[in-house]
């Protein structure tokens, strides 16, 4: 199904929304200060990229300012391309099998799952995340190639799973729980047991905002263990180029 999120809130000194009063028909009109969208709460109809699309329903998340509207144009009725088919057939796959993981339990196997899980994490948060995909930072070839071979091990075993959910959870938790510091438009929060689970990423409204950035929790409470790797290897010398959001930066962004 297709959704939309948006907020039916208030103007919020944490949020990117904007209410208006339109004098024409005496309605509210709640608009997103991007051109993404444009709700309507009375008409119930989304406004995309200027096309109006009818809304069956719509929701408040619980405890969060983020209402969800349902589009009657539903995922599931969508042209599915083969790609699609395959990451369906991975994601269940990878579910199934790891309902097999009660009937070999054994405590070394837990123990591995863990050690995995975070060595996996670091991975994809380090290698995949922010070396490869935002180039915050430059390593020497051998070791941005180990990272990245590391990151490849979320495709493997039972550690797996568990990886795939805390990754997960940083576009979809890390869009509805959590406070906001920085204007971005869009609905990035920053979620401190995400940013736990995914050792660093849940601070994903710092990271909507300075997405260059190799450092993602960037107040000293906000606890990042990637970036403390990132900075260990920057003082080895192995990390070079290392980017940071400056102060004028920062200023720009400021939500007060
Ligand atoms: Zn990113
Ligand atoms: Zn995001």
């Amino acid at each position: 199904m297709a959704y939309l999120s948006t907020t039916l809130k208030a103007v919020s000194p944490f949020s990117p929304f904007v209410k208006k009063h339109n004098p024409n028909t005496h309605t509210q009109l709640f608009y997103i200060q991007t051109r993404r969208s444009v709700i309507h709460k009375e008409q119930m109809f989304v406004a995309v990229h200027g096309v109006p699309v009818p809304v069956e329903s719509s929701w408040r998340l619980p405890l969060s300012d983020v209402v969800v509207v349902r589009k009657k144009s539903a995922f599931l009725e969508r042209s599915w391309n083969s790609r699609d088919v395959r990451k369906l057939v991975r994601v269940v796959g990878v579910h199934l099998l790891s309902l097999l993981a009660p009937f070999h339990f054994n405590w070394s196997a837990f123990k591995l799952c863990l050690w995995l899980s975070v060595i996996i994490g670091i991975c994809i948060t380090l290698s995949y995340h922010r070396n490869l995909s935002h180039r915050s930072f430059n390593l020497p070839k051998w070791l941005e190639y180990l990272f990245a071979y590391g990151g490849v091990l979320a495709f493997q075993g039972v550690a797996t799973v568990a990886r795939l959910h805390a990754t997960f959870l940083v576009n979809s938790v890390c869009h509805i729980w959590g406070t906001r510091a920085w204007n971005t438009p869009d609905f990035s929060k920053n979620n401190w047991w995400v940013a736990i689970l995914t050792l660093g990423d849940g601070w994903h409204n710092n990271h909507h905002a300075f997405q260059f950035s190799a450092r993602h929790g960037l107040e000293w409470w906000q606890l990042d263990v990637t970036w403390c790797l990132i900075r260990f290897l920057e003082a080895t010398g192995l990390a070079t180029n290392v980017k940071l959001p400056t102060e004028a930066q920062k200023k720009r962004m400021a939500l007060i």
